[in-house]
């Protein structure tokens, strides 16, 4: 068992500590928010008074922060933490941020003989409470031998994967909630089209499942109110996934585009449906509350 600094105690961040903790991992805990590090001390993780004090004599640090100028921040600079820690120090960035960051982190860490991995996950709240996340590692094939055995103390062994070097697990998370926007709001003009065609939702529903339009939105996070009683949907749209992280994300998918050269005219639209969506004060819904936009066209 490993001793863990674990920085970023959110709504994330905070269900993951506490997995470490059952795991039998010492995991020291800190947060910018001190009521954040008292409710994971009753847990069973130990206070922090700075990410340095979390770190002192861990083998791995782990932050789940909002976006890349806060893992810079904490990482970076004369002041950063890199210049703190000893050499050999593992270092896993599960935040979900922009390559350009997470490689810029990884040369310093290599500099300084850190094996750093950015580690961003997909799931969201419910998985990272129950343990069961998805991860994906960019970074050397020896650091992800080290960081596997952590990593499924939070999640599933076979959803953990080595996406490549450097930056390429912010690669893969961006592509892929560019393409689960892409596919929910695909699903909800499917579904709001044939219910205003006189179809039943869930029968359509069974029958696209079942077709060769079935999907994540429809098997697991339906978007038609009532159809699954278990999805927001059928929850006033209450998240869930927010659409302002949406929208986040999608502007990271669209750094990637634009850094890879490929068009993606898909991905573009989505995040002007999303975008649109949050400027009408939306932001805190769930993401598949785009049914609403589609219904009102
Ligand atoms: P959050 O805002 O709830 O939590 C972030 C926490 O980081 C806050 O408690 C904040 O005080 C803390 N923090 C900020 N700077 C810090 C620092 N320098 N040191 C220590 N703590 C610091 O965010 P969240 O929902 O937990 O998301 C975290 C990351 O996970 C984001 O990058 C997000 O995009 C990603 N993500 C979120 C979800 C989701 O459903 N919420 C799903 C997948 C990925």
């Amino acid at each position: 068992m490993a001793i863990v600094a674990f920085l970023g105690l959110g709504n994330m961040g905070a269900p993951m500590a506490k997995n470490l903790i059952r795991a039998g991992h010492t995991v020291r805990v800190y947060d910018l928010f001190p009521e954040a590090v008292t409710s994971l001390v009753a847990d069973g993780g130990e206070a922090a008074a700075s990410p340095a004090d979390a770190a002192n004599g861990a083998d791995v640090v782990i932050s789940m922060l909002p976006a890349g100028q806060h893992v810079a921040q904490l990482y970076l600079g004369d002041e950063g933490l890199l210049q703190q820690l000893p050499a050999g120090t593992l270092v896993l960035d599960c935040s979900t941020i922009d390559v350009a960051t997470a490689q810029r982190v990884a040369q310093a860490a290599s500099r300084c003989n850190i094996d750093f991995m950015d580690t961003p996950v997909s799931g969201g709240v419910a998985a990272a409470a129950a343990g069961t996340l998805a991860f994906m590692c960019g970074g050397q094939v020896s650091a992800f031998a080290r960081a596997k055995p952590v990593l499924e103390g939070m999640g599933n062994a076979e959803k953990i994967f080595h996406a490549g070097d450097a930056g390429a697990g912010q690669v893969a998370k961006a592509v892929n909630n560019m393409l689960l926007a892409v596919h929910m709001i695909g699903t909800c003009e499917a579904l709001a089209m044939g219910a205003a065609s006189g179809l039943d939702p869930a029968v359509l529903s069974e029958i696209m499942k079942a077709s060769s339009g079935n999907n994540w939105s429809l098997q697991v996070y339906n978007p038609y109110p009532g159809v699954m009683p278990t999805a927001p949907a059928s929850n006033d749209y209450k998240p869930g996934f927010m659409v302002d992280l949406m929208v986040k994300d999608l502007g990271l998918a669209m750094a990637v585009a634009e850094q890879s050269g490929v068009s993606n005219p898909m991905g573009q639209l989505a995040q002007t449906l999303y975008q649109s969506l949050q400027s009408e004060g939306a932001g805190q819904e769930d993401f598949s509350s785009i049914m609403r936009q589609v219904q009102k066209t």
